[in-house]
């Protein structure tokens, strides 16, 4: 029988910036134990029923899976979420959204909405630090609303309700102190679309019109009507669509708009 060890160095050919690591994740899943147990168990004999399963898992990210959507699963804020195809695989730049939310002045009990939520994962992390904000979640697909509902009560976070709704369209509540939202941002026909994980997750949570800002103006258009007096909206938005993102919120009347960085040094998040 091989070990850990061996089936790991035979894990060639995996495409992408972390291939050891990739490999680790998929062999940590089919073990069914934490990664870290790969390091302190490295002669561990591996059963040739996990073998096989490893080395499907394998050849399906050879052919350019992403490694979340094979496990079902991704980190997001340090919450263990459940993720499918029918949702975008959260990601480190979103995070710089969720630390921007959390220095905002808001009050103790605050009303939050994330729109477009997908798997959940901003209003879960921000309903994680701030258990008496009063956080939802829509998503114009059921699917997505489910497996938020999923991850919600993963988390034991169940207080935060998800609902079906295209962006406002089924949203009853106003008065919101802060709305947030990763809408899809990428223009038609744009070359990223046709490599790595972005080939694998729905398009409808990646592409929008008008270069990519359609959604976005969208959101900042109907966003006042939503919010308080003094409210805030929080959207991600492409590197290089900063400028044209802080135009569309001062046209709607948002004042002292600024643009975050995110941990690659890019323009990522304006509000
Ligand atoms: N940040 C993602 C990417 O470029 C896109 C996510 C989105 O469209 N909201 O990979």
């Amino acid at each position: 029988m091989d070990t850990v060890q061996d089936v790991l160095r035979s894990a060639s050919g995996l495409p992408g910036d972390s291939p050891v690591r990739d490999a680790e994740i998929l062999l940590a899943h089919c073990l069914g134990k934490p990664r870290s147990w790969l390091y302190t168990w490295p002669e561990a004999q591996v059963s040739a029923d996990t073998l096989s399963q490893f080395n499907t898992l394998l050849q399906r990210r050879r052919e350019g899976e992403p490694v979340a959507y094979l496990t079902g699963r991704r980190e997001f804020w340090s919450l263990d979420l459940r993720v499918a195809p029918s949702t975008l695989i959260p990601r480190p730049e979103t995070e710089t959204l969720v630390e921007w939310a959390l220095q905002l002045p808001l009050p103790g009990d605050a009303r939050v909405l994330d729109l477009g939520t997908g798997s959940g994962a901003i209003a879960l992390a921000l309903a994680s630090e701030r258990p008496a904000w009063r956080v939802s979640g829509v998503d114009k697909h059921a699917a997505a609303v489910d497996l938020a509902r999923e991850n919600a009560q993963r988390c034991e976070l169940s207080q935060v309700r998800f609902q079906q709704s295209d962006w406002f369209s089924h949203v009853e509540e106003r008065d919101f102190h802060l709305l947030v939202s990763n809408p899809p941002y990428i223009s038609e026909g744009d070359v990223h679309l046709s490599q790595g994980d972005l080939r694998f997750e729905p398009e409808s949570a990646l592409v929008s019109a008008q270069e990519g800002l359609r959604d976005l103006a969208s959101l900042a258009e109907q966003a006042p009507a939503y919010l308080c007096d003094g409210g805030w909206l929080l959207l991600e938005h492409g590197f290089d669509q900063g400028a044209a993102v802080r135009d569309l919120l001062t046209r709607y009347g948002f004042e002292d708009v600024a643009t975050r960085h995110d941990l690659a040094g890019l323009e990522r998040i304006s509000g």
